[in-house]
């Protein structure tokens, strides 16, 4: 394979809420990827700080548990494995109070080195984190803090938020992590418009038809139903990561690639988003699988509550009020319990403005697709003659740009979306990380939409187990003489 790994300054990374299932589900395993992949200098630390009482290497022990059960078939040397603990401490620390903090502050203290906090907790401790750190002599200029989601539950909160953080670190400290902007389509997304002359010019109102996001899940709420009670698809999902990939779409070139240069035109299609009308929004919760509902409960049953009115399922259409798009709808789709696991940006294209083919030909739309998962890849269709004797026959066939038919699997070091951020934190660029503005900005939309809910009362459509939605989701676009596209696996 070639290496095309990028050394990074020698680094402290704390991990606040070490022990967790983020942290062992996915930073750790994605760190001692990147070890592997030579990238962690060997003087670095990584260091586990959690309320659990244990030494550093119970920790050691348990990290090597996360890896194995989580690691995701990677490959390594026993002797790799080993290396790799041998650079991690543990501080039972207490963010509400003051244990932990003297031994911290003794670990951190005299290094000439990059110091990183990442914040894995739950966001009620975020604030006490920051403002601990700064007691304790930790919050100088060269720290950096890495803030999970969710961040904030509406405008307001975000906002006190943003403010309790910025008593203690400057904006170009605090990364908030949005882990959709850390996978390598999303990227390749920034590459494709901004890297080749093809797209630009068709990229607006006149050629597009409409664009289309959907993230479908097949799991439910799992062990998250106490928290997503609360929080429901508008907030855990469209808030965040749908906008931050409807930011990237619909955005304007920036002057170039740095992180507030992207982030300025994220934050104007924001602010140009139109308030969405009621009756451009559906609501879903799915219902048990049938046959199968000790095993795959119904929504209800799986928080807890059974006169729970949070959706697990949204489907909305927007429009955003700029040159480059008035009059093109934007329809984001997410959900729970769906048919099939799929994260996808579809670009659907006008059609021609005249045919030149009989009418049984056919007609056909370009669609540009780009996969996030599974399978992540860029697909444009394109319209063809159907090959064979029978006359002119159009058929839509696919440009295919995905990784594995155009580059060398061999060649491709898969990295996954978290190392990669943790990265960027260590290297200290911020353009895959949301700035403070955008997410308010982007609490500034949602808000109203959620306040007109509990307005209104609004109760959820059912949707079936494994389906694509609740039906009023297939007529949101069908009234418009639109369809969605299909969510496959
Ligand atoms: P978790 O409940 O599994 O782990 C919480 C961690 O916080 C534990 O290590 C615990 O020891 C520590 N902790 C709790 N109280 C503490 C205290 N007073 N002082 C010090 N440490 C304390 O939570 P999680 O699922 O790992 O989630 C962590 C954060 O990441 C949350 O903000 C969550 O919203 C976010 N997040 C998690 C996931 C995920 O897949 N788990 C995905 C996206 C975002």
């Amino acid at each position: 394979m070639v290496s095309r790994v990028i050394p990074v300054d020698l680094f402290d990374l704390v991990i606040f809420g070490g022990t967790g299932d983020l942290a062992r589900r996915k930073i750790l395993p994605g760190l001692f990827r990147r070890f592997c992949a030579g990238q962690m200098p060997d003087q670095a630390r990584v260091i586990g700080a959690a309320r659990s009482e244990m030494d550093s290497d119970g920790y050691r022990e348990m990290v090597r548990e996360a890896i194995g059960e989580f690691g995701g078939g990677h490959t390594f040397e026993p002797a790799q494995l080993e290396a790799f603990l041998g650079q991690l401490e543990y501080v039972a620390i207490d963010a509400l109070g003051e244990q932990g903090w003297k031994e911290l502050q003794a670990l951190m203290a005299g290094t000439e080195r990059v110091e990183a906090y990442y914040f894995s907790v739950a966001p009620s401790l975020f604030g006490e984190i920051a403002e601990r750190l700064q007691k304790w002599g930790m919050a100088d200029d060269q720290a950096r803090i890495v803030v999970e989601k969710p961040f904030g539950r509406d405008l307001e909160t975000a906002r006190a938020l943003n403010k309790t953080l910025a008593t203690y670190f400057n904006e170009d400290q605090i990364y908030r992590i949005d882990h959709y902007l850390g996978k390598e389509t999303v990227q390749n997304l920034m590459a494709v418009r901004f890297g080749n002359m093809l797209f630009e010019p068709l990229w607006n109102s006149q050629y597009v038809d409409h664009i289309q996001i959907t993230v479908a899940e097949t799991v439910g709420v799992g062990g998250r139903g106490e928290y997503y009670d609360k929080s429901g698809a508008m907030r855990d999902m469209v808030q965040n990561h749908l906008m931050q990939l409807l930011c990237l779409i619909a955005m304007e070139p920036p002057a170039r690639f740095s992180p507030d240069a992207v982030r300025d035109e994220k934050l104007k299609v924001i602010r140009a988003l139109e308030p969405v009308l009621p009756y451009h929004v559906v609501r879903g919760q799915y219902q048990a699988e049938p046959c199968n509902e000790a095993k795959n409960p119904g929504f209800r049953t799986a928080v807890g509550n059974p006169r729970s009115r949070t959706e697990s399922f949204i489907a909305l259409r927007t429009e955003i009020s700029n040159w480059r798009w008035a009059g093109t709808p934007f329809y984001l789709r997410t959900g729970k319990r769906m048919q099939a696991r799929s994260s996808e940006i579809t670009v659907v294209f006008k059609d021609t403005p005249h045919s030149i083919f009989a009418e049984d030909a056919g007609r056909h739309r370009n669609v540009l697709s780009i996969r996030l998962q599974p399978n992540e890849g860029i697909t444009l269709g394109v319209t063809i003659k159907e090959p064979g004797p029978g006359g002119m026959r159009l058929i839509d066939v696919p440009l295919d740009m995905s990784y594995a038919e155009a580059i060398n699997p061999d060649d491709v070091e898969h990295v996954d979306a978290y190392e990669r951020l943790i990265m960027d934190v260590i290297r200290g660029n911020q353009t895959l990380f949301m700035r403070g503005d955008e997410v308010e900005a982007a609490w500034a939309w949602t808000d109203p939409i959620i306040k007109g809910w509990e307005a209104r009362n609004d109760v959820p459509k059912p949707y079936d187990h494994g389906s694509t939605g609740p039906t009023d989701s297939t007529e949101l676009l069908r009234r418009e003489g639109r369809e969605w596209r299909q969510v496959t696996q």
